[in-house]
């Protein structure tokens, strides 16, 4: 494995951490370690470079630094963004999202739900994507908050943001979107789009896993989350975690710089795989509409193939892609996101992610193109529909 070429085709799950974002975050850990809170002066070099950190953050979603409250992952801001919408309006006791949504907010609906608030999950179509009007009949005098992802991980389709915020302004409704797999793939704009609250993940944007932050609009009402020191001027308790903030902050500057790169080396990467698998592959069909969507994700569903099956020799091969999000790889459960699609059980159990990143070449698409078509066969025919005709028992694969 060591020796052979790794071809890492799941930017969604996580991503390699930039070298440069590792060299602007080692200081933090061996010379500039000190508690940024405190008052003498082996402090104030860690205090300074979270503000930097903060104020690039901020400019790669076209916010004001003072705005950003640092976490610990996407996970946290989510759950922060709408718990702290609850408590800050205790009458109000109802949330709307989406039934594509990342577990971060499905589970944590559910969650909801048991300790007495009721939770819409808006419907999609086959497309993946949302009707705004399922949006405006779902909204309710009590209800606290929408929170709505910007662009789905395990689909790449693109919600229309701008206008889900606008709704939810005009109906004076907080507005949250999940917008951790948009940084660095599609501009940002907080201010100009009227967003109350907004997530990100700094670990996939190629800085390390454990940081993540959270947009509050000013003057929005909130209530903290994780709740001890002023830390984050007392939005977010705990000592920083200033190494991670650094990098974050060094990935969303790298980020910025590449989102151009994103969109026409990326997405031309992105559409020779699809149109090469389509090309190759008969009965492989895209899960999701083509447009909007995000520039690097692509899924297909392949008919008679179980997902796990073509990943395992995939991974032989050194190349890694996902079944969907990685939180339910390895439970066999149909993907959340392709059943709110109605994609059929058996399209959506042969259903692979491939997500591109800004590290891929065009050498690694000829790799997926030349490995994949060959193991979707074998695959096929190994398969229990296929036994009849091929006679060939699964075992005998290796
Ligand atoms: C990865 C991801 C998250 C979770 O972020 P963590 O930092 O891993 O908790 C949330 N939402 C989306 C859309 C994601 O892709």
């Amino acid at each position: 494995m060591s020796n052979r070429r790794l071809v890492y085709l799941d930017n969604n799950a996580t991503t390699r951490v930039a070298p440069e974002v590792v060299e602007a975050m080692l200081p933090c850990l061996t010379e500039h370690w000190g508690n940024p809170s405190s008052a003498y002066s082996l402090a104030s070099e860690p205090a300074r470079l979270i503000e930097e950190a903060r104020e690039r953050v901020a400019g790669l979603i076209g916010a004001n630094p003072r705005n950003i409250v640092f976490t610990s992952c996407g996970t946290e801001s989510n759950n922060a963004a709408i718990q702290g919408a609850l408590l800050a309006n205790p009458t109000k006791r109802h949330v709307i999202t989406t039934a594509v949504e990342h577990s971060a907010n499905i589970k944590f609906g559910r969650h909801l739900e048991k300790r007495g608030y009721e939770v819409t999950y808006l419907p999609v179509d086959l497309d993946g994507a949302i009707d705004l009007c399922d949006l405006q009949a779902a909204l309710r005098p009590d209800t606290a908050i929408v929170s709505i992802m910007w662009a789905n991980n395990e689909t790449g389709v693109v919600f229309p943001v701008e206008e889900l915020a606008a709704i939810c302004r005009s109906h004076g409704v907080l507005f949250h979107s999940d917008a951790v797999q948009v940084a660095g793939k599609l501009p940002i704009d907080v201010k100009g789009f009227g967003i109350d609250f907004l997530s990100l993940s700094a670990h996939k944007l190629r800085a390390p896993k454990g940081v993540g932050m959270l947009y509050v609009g000013s003057g929005v009402p909130f209530q903290p989350y994780i709740i001890g020191g002023g830390q984050e001027r007392g939005l977010r308790g705990g000592t920083e975690n200033v190494a991670n903030i650094v990098a974050f902050g060094r990935a969303a500057e790298l980020a910025l710089s590449h989102l151009n790169d994103e969109n026409t080396r990326v997405r031309a990467l992105r559409d020779n795989l699809e149109n090469g698998i389509f090309k190759t592959i008969k009965g492989s069909v895209r899960n999701g509409g083509s447009e909007p969507r995000l520039p690097n994700t692509t899924n297909i569903g392949f008919d008679g193939v179980e997902a796990e099956a073509a990943l395992l020799l995939l991974d032989r091969e050194g190349i890694c892609a996902s079944s969907g999000s990685a939180c339910t790889t390895g439970s066999i459960e149909p993907s959340h996101v392709l059943a709110a699609m109605n994609v059929p059980l058996s399209r959506s159990k042969g259903s692979l992610r491939f997500s591109l990143g800004i590290e891929n070449t065009g050498e690694d698409v000829d790799l997926l193109l030349e490995k994949l078509p060959p193991i979707i066969e074998r695959l096929r025919d190994a398969s229990p529909e296929a036994l009849g005709q091929a006679g060939e028992p699964l075992a005998a694969l290796d």
